[in-house]
Formats: structure tokens, C-alpha cells, sequence
């Protein structure tokens, strides 16, 4: 077992104000979760703030320099309809991206073999240049390029079985053959994009679009028969997961129909593809999840897996 969690107790500052679903119980929910068997005893880390060369690796850079002046300030400001910024949001914001590097210098250090980030704001969703969906900069994006720039890790994967799109990461990995972006999400829903015929310049976008109202089934099917042969094709050097929770059954903000076991199920398959491919090395990221308990459930199925690893 060799598993870090990397989390701050920052992710409770930011603040999204009443009645918005991506709150600061999320994260208390998350951590009191971990804070069971056999969670309790996994090493934990302080999430570091990323840096600005960090963030603008994949981030148009006035785009960051815009948010960080914003986060430098304390101002409240929405930078989107759904995304906003807090007095109290700057280590929220640098930490759940700066999280998600530590995380890929650890598994690379051999300090373990899996990560959990547990942060928020969540990221999939922001582009290059733009806020989007509750999310500021693209933390697993960052963590990705992070693996490049820092380590040379060339052939990078990540999967995204948060239950919406992640079309941030499918455009920042849109063109870019060593890059490998696999998705499962319930369409239609926001935000939209995520066509199985998005399939990225070099065929390396996998999208599994699933029905409202799909369970078990349809989810594993997609993962087994679109997503776990492109990735042992494409035999990443590591593997990241956006690990959102919202597929979920309880969750109000989508319509599948999954429970906490087949959280369990899609991470140990791909806990598999990782020890064939790339040493059982694994930097998962929290994304979404709106249900507290749904969430709780979903994360410890989750990581159980990952500390099997
Ligand atoms: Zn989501």
C-alpha cells in the first residue's frame, strides 16, 4: 500500500456563496470520509500553491495574470455565471492546481505509487483562456504539463469519469498525440461538447457519452470496450484520473445512475492499466460530486482501489 492524499485546509475558503452546489462542505465531506478505515493511516501532504509558469503552461498567460491579480487583490469577483472568486479563494485556487503537481512529483520521487488530490475548485472544465463551470484553472491539465516540463514524462493519459464533460482538458489536449484525454459523461448535459466524433487530431480523444439514466452497465461497458484498449494501445507513461463524483445516483446535478462499487470497479480497472503501462503510478484529481454523501461514498470506493495499486 503506498497511497498519499494531498488536500489543504485552504479548499475551505473558497467561497462560492449560498445556495451554489461546488461549497465548502464538499471538501469537509471528503475529508471525513479519508478520515475513516483504512484511510486514516495514508501519509498526508500540504497542497502547494502552483506557480504562475505552472499554470501557464496551459493557460493562455494574460488569462493568468488576470485571475492572480484578482486572487492577489482578495476581490470577490464571477468570472463566469457559475464561477466565482472569494476574498478567500487564492490558496484554494493555486493549491487545487499546485496539488496536482505535487502529486506527479511524488509518484515520479517513487514517495508512492498513488495520489488522491482532494481539492476544490474543481478544473476539467477551464480552457486555455476562459473560466468555466465552477472550475478556475485546469488542475489536472497543469499536473499534466507539470509531468512534461518537469520530469520529461512525454506520453500522458488521463481519464475523466466525472459524470460531465471535460471539454477543458479535451482542448488543451486536443491536438496532441501524446496526450491521451478519455471521458465517460452523461449526454445531453452541460456543457455540451463530448461527441463520440471528438476524437482529437490524432485520434487520441476517447469519448463514451452515456443516456440519462444509465446505471452499471452502460458505464463499464464504455470503459471496458472504448477506453481500456485505447489506453493499453497507447501505453501511457502515466495516468491521471479526473475523478469526479457526480454520476452518482443522488447527485442533482446529473441523471446516471451510478453507486459508490462502480466507482470502485472503474478505478480498479484502471489501477490494472497502470501497472501494466506505467509502474501502478496514478495522480488522481477530485472533480465534481454535489451529493455530500454520494461523494463520500464514491471517494473511499475510489481510493480503496488506488491503495491497492
Ligand atoms: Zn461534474
Amino acid at each position: 500500500m503506498s497511497t498519499i492524499i494531498i488536500t489543504h485546509e485552504d479548499f475551505l475558503h473558497h467561497d462560492t456563496g449560498p445556495g451554489h452546489p461546488e461549497r465548502p462542505d464538499r471538501i469537509r465531506a471528503v475529508w471525513m470520509a479519508l478520515e475513516q478505515e483504512p484511510f486514516a493511516a495514508l501519509p498526508r501532504r500540504e497542497a502547494p500553491p502552483a506557480t504562475p509558469d505552472q499554470l501557464k503552461a496551459v493557460h493562455l498567460p494574460a488569462y493568468v495574470d488576470m485571475v492572480l491579480e484578482a486572487l492577489d487583490e482578495g476581490r470577490a469577483a464571477r468570472l463566469d455565471p457559475d464561477t466565482v472568486l472569494s476574498p478567500g479563494s487564492r490558496g484554494a485556487v493555486l493549491r487545487a492546481a499546485g496539488a496536482v503537481c505535487a502529486g506527479v512529483d511524488a509518484v515520479v520521487a517513487g514517495e508512492a505509487s498513488t495520489v488522491f488530490c482532494a481539492v476544490r475548485p474543481c478544473g476539467h472544465h477551464a480552457e486555455q483562456a476562459r473560466p468555466m463551470g465552477f472550475c478556475v484553472f485546469n488542475n489536472v491539465a497543469v499536473g499534466m504539463a507539470h509531468a512534461r516540463n518537469r520530469h520529461g514524462i512525454q506520453r500522458i493519459a488521463c481519464v475523466d469519469f466525472d459524470v460531465h464533460h471535460g471539454n477543458g482538458t479535451q482542448a488543451m489536449f486536443y491536438d496532441d498525440g501524446d496526450a491521451l484525454f478519455a471521458s465517460t459523461h452523461q449526454s445531453p448535459l452541460y456543457p455540451g461538447t463530448g461527441a463520440e466524433s471528438e476524437r482529437g487530431r490524432y485520434g487520441t480523444i476517447i469519448n463514451v457519452p452515456l443516456a440519462p439514466g444509465s446505471a452499471t452497465d452502460a458505464f463499464m461497458a464504455g470503459v471496458e470496450r472504448r477506453i481500456l484498449p485505447a489506453l493499453d494501445a497507447f501505453k501511457p507513461e502515466l495516468l491521471f484520473i479526473s475523478a469526479g463524483f457526480d454520476a452518482h445516483a443522488d447527485d442533482p446535478l446529473a441523471g446516471l445512475e451510478l453507486e459508490g462499487e462502480d466507482f470502485a470497479r472503474v478505478t480498479r480497472a484502471l489501477v490494472d492499466v497502470a501497472r501494466r503501462h506505467c509502474g501502478g503510478r496514478i495522480v488522481s484529481v477530485l472533480e465534481g460530486g454535489y451529493d455530500l454523501a454520494g461523494l463520500a461514498d464514491g471517494c473511499m470506493a475510489h481510493v480503496r482501489e488506488l491503495m491497492a495499486a
